[in-house]
């Protein structure tokens, strides 16, 4: 086969079945696993992925049992009906050549209800659940559940199971001295401890025999205290590939881990040495995974030798044809997930369904739809932000005639910056992305050109996403020279000086924090970024996590919020921590229930409460506005007046809480219907 990447393209031979080729779509909880009545979105988003040509797909967890529930009532793998059930599942997948495993997930101690149990009765910090320690009886009767989930999903019609053994679930509670305190023979020396999943793994092949697909998360790296150390892990592996494990798939970090492990600041690839330490290890195939989202990543770590195989989950909620797009050397064409986790995890972890911000059809295959239009239409849209760009390119697809006018020199809009915050480099892949497929569905971009009423009057359609503009509040002594907008500071229209007070602690404020505070992206360092995160190599440090050392700030900063809460409560449900920790060891000083008093020469005078007391002066040389936006109607006012129809989407329509996910999503939906 002719493609630039020859060893993630290569047939997988596993003996008794052939992968066709060495990407596996890592498991995700979308939420269609809960509801019955979902099954068949569940068989169509997972037939998208197979059709996109990915190797092996691996399902959301399943429990073997309600006692390792995620939730209650939550997805489980246990009686005749959940396998007839899945047949459309396995059935939409294998139509389209690929193959599937059904992960089996026992929460343990991150079971959110009263029933939860663990190897030792010790609560999880993220879970106010306190588990019960599992009898000797209830381990075996789980060992069992676990081939009876095994063999029901095989019934099912599915090629093998994924035995989630790691991110701090109940195998993982085992496997660390941290969560398993036991004297028996289920705790206590590394075999002790390693019994559990060997035994489930053994137990699964007794029950489906030789011709299945076993394949087991690993941790391969806990990143919390009492974690394991590398000669245990390594150790585990051998035990497990000896009991009949067919491929050893990568977990890194524990649920409860201090340590970002997907987050879009991580380096790509960051964890593959871990892997590759196993990969030496052991003779089955191993997974590699974590931060790959795209194709040249996983075929360097292919080409180095770190493992076999790649796991890729988001990048294919973002795009279900990445496989064949990088086999077809359709690469720029690759919707790349930015991994911010904004759609995906934020709405996981919520009990929202799974959806993605750059791809919003993710997770609703069937009801959000871009067919071929049947009357193509003449359609004007105004802004080149994640909402303009995300109408032009999808009305472009089904077949309208697209011009999309933008008054700045590129496109992106107010996404153009947040690409320039360090840690967020991923967002330029998405200006890659949309680019190229203004070019390939023939839109007439006209840049540094401001729509007015006439350029408009002859469409059928006039959208507007003329977006927002910075808000600039009334604080006397705004219009002081050393007052900027986050704008201004983040283009490098205007210097920054020594020392910084950053007004507003929303999103923006926290990025700009970032920015005025680091000297070089640590995303793009390794040695830079472990160090930061106090993550360490040595073999022998138990969860390989030591004191974090971050780089010192080049400014003193000052971050500040008028409400008296904690600043960035906010922030994303999954990210939201990464933000607040990485403030903190920058040694921002963060200030709350603040009252702007006014700016002069001598910096910023601020009191504190409704009593205006402890007044305070920071001696800052630069104020950077971080406010909150308004948005930019002036267009659609005019076009209205002169009689113009217009949709307006964006942050054009409303700029509170505006953020990329529902620029681009009203987008999507508007072009889907005009
Ligand atoms: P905009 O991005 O404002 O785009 C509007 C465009 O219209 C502009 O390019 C403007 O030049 C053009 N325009 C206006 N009037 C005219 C006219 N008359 N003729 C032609 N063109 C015109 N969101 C997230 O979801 N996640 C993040 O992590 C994130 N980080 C951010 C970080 C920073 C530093 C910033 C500033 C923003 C961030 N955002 C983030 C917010 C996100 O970028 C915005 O929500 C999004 O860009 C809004 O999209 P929009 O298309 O509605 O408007
Ligand atoms: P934001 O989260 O609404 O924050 C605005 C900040 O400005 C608040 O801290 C607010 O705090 C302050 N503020 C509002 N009005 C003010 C006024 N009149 N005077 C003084 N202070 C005022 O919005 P944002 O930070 O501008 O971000 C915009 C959007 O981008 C967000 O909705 C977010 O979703 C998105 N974004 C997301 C990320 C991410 O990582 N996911 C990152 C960046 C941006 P007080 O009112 O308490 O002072
Ligand atoms: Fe990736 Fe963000 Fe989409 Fe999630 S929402 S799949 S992290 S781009």
């Amino acid at each position: 086969m002719t493609t630039r990447y020859p060893l993630l393209f290569e047939p997988l031979d596993l003996g008794h079945t052939t992968l066709r080729n060495r990407i596996v779509m890592g498991s995700m909880h979308t939420g269609l696993e809960d509801m019955p009545w979902d099954i068949d979105k569940l068989a169509a988003y997972f037939g998208a992925r197979a059709k996109g040509g990915v190797g092996l797909i691996i399902t959301g967890g399943y429990s073997p049992n309600i006692t390792g529930w995620l939730l209650p009532a939550g997805a489980k793998m246990s009686s005749p009906i959940d396998a007839l059930l899945h047949r459309r599942v396995t059935s939409a997948v294998h139509a389209e050549g690929g193959k599937i495993a059904m992960q089996l997930l026992h929460a343990g101690r991150y079971a959110y209800h009263p029933l939860s149990a663990s190897a030792s009765s010790i609560k999880a910090p993220i879970n106010p659940f306190k588990p019960r320690k599992m009898p000797d009886l209830e381990i075996r009767k789980t060992i069992r559940d676990f081939g009876n989930a095994a063999r029901t999903a095989q019934r099912a019609g599915y090629d093998g199971v994924e035995v989630m053994g790691g991110e701090g679930y109940l195998i993982n509670q085992f496997l660390a001295p941290r969560t398993n305190k036991r004297t028996d023979k289920w705790g206590g020396s590394a075999d002790n401890r390693h019994r559990f999943p060997v035994e489930i793994v053994k137990e699964i092949r007794k029950r489906c025999g030789d011709d299945f697909i076993v394949v087991f998360r690993l941790s391969m790296a806990d990143f919390v205290d009492e974690g394991q150390t590398r000669d245990e892990i390594i150790s585990l592996a051998l035990k497990l590939e000896a009991a009949g494990v067919s491929i050893l798939n990568t977990d890194i970090g524990w649920h409860e881990a201090r340590v970002p492990t997907i987050v879009t600041s991580v380096p790509r690839a960051a964890f593959a040495a871990f892997t590759a330490d196993v990969t030496r290890a052991v003779s089955i195939p191993v997974c590699a995974a974590n931060r790959i989202n795209m194709p040249e990543t996983a075929e360097e770590l292919l080409d180095r030798g770190d493992a076999q195989l790649v796991q890729i989950a988001r990048p294919l909620l973002a795009d279900p044809e990445w496989a064949n797009k990088a086999r077809d050397e359709r690469v720029d064409e690759i919707n790349t997930c930015i991994a911010c986790n904004q759609a995906c995890l934020d709405h996981a972890f919520v009990h929202k369904k799974v959806s993605c911000l750059v791809n919003p059809r993710a997770g609703r295959e069937t009801s959000l739809v871009l067919g071929p239009t049947r009357s193509a239409k003449r359609v004007a849209v105004v802004g080149a932000g994640p909402a303009g760009l995300s109408t032009a390119v999808s009305a472009a697809e089904r077949g309208h005639h697209v011009e999309l006018f933008e008054a700045g020199e590129c496109i992106g809009g107010q996404f153009t910056y947040a690409a320039k915050i360090p840690g967020k480099e991923e967002f330029n892949e998405t200006l890659r992305y949309f680019s190229t497929m203004l070019d390939r569905n023939n839109v007439t971009v006209h840049l540094g050109r401001t729509a007015g009423v006439d350029d408009l009057r002859e469409f059928d359609e006039v959208v507007i996403a003329t977006g927002v503009v910075p808000r600039v509040p009334s604080i006397p002594g705004v219009d002081h020279p050393k007052v900027i907008t986050y704008a201004q500071a983040v283009s490098g229209q205007r210097p920054i000086g020594d020392s910084v007070a950053i007004l507003g602690a929303g999103g923006i404020g926290f990025d700009v924090a970032e920015f005025v505070t680091t000297e070089k992206s640590p995303t793009l360092h390794l040695d830079e970024w472990n160090a930061e995160w106090g993550v360490t190599r040595d073999a022998h440090t138990r969860g390989f996590v030591t004191k974090p050392q971050p780089a010192p700030s080049p400014r003193t900063v000052y971050m500040l919020q008028r409400k008296a809460t904690p600043q960035g409560i906010g922030l994303g449900k999954t990210t939201g921590w990464v933000h607040r920790a990485s403030v903190k060891m920058k040694g921002v000083e963060q200030l709350r229930g603040v009252n702007y008093e006014r700016i002069d020469d001598d910096g910023l005078h601020i009191t504190f409460g409704e009593e205006h007391k402890d007044p305070r002066v920071l001696d800052v040389e630069t104020v950077i506005l971080c406010t909150g936006q308004e948005s930019e109607r002036s267009l659609d006012e005019a076009l209205r007046a002169a009689g113009v129809q217009t949709h307006v989407i964006g942050g054009a329509d409303v700029a509170a809480e505006l953020d990329a996910k529902r620029a681009i999503r009203q987008g999507t939906e508007l072009a889907a219907a005009l």
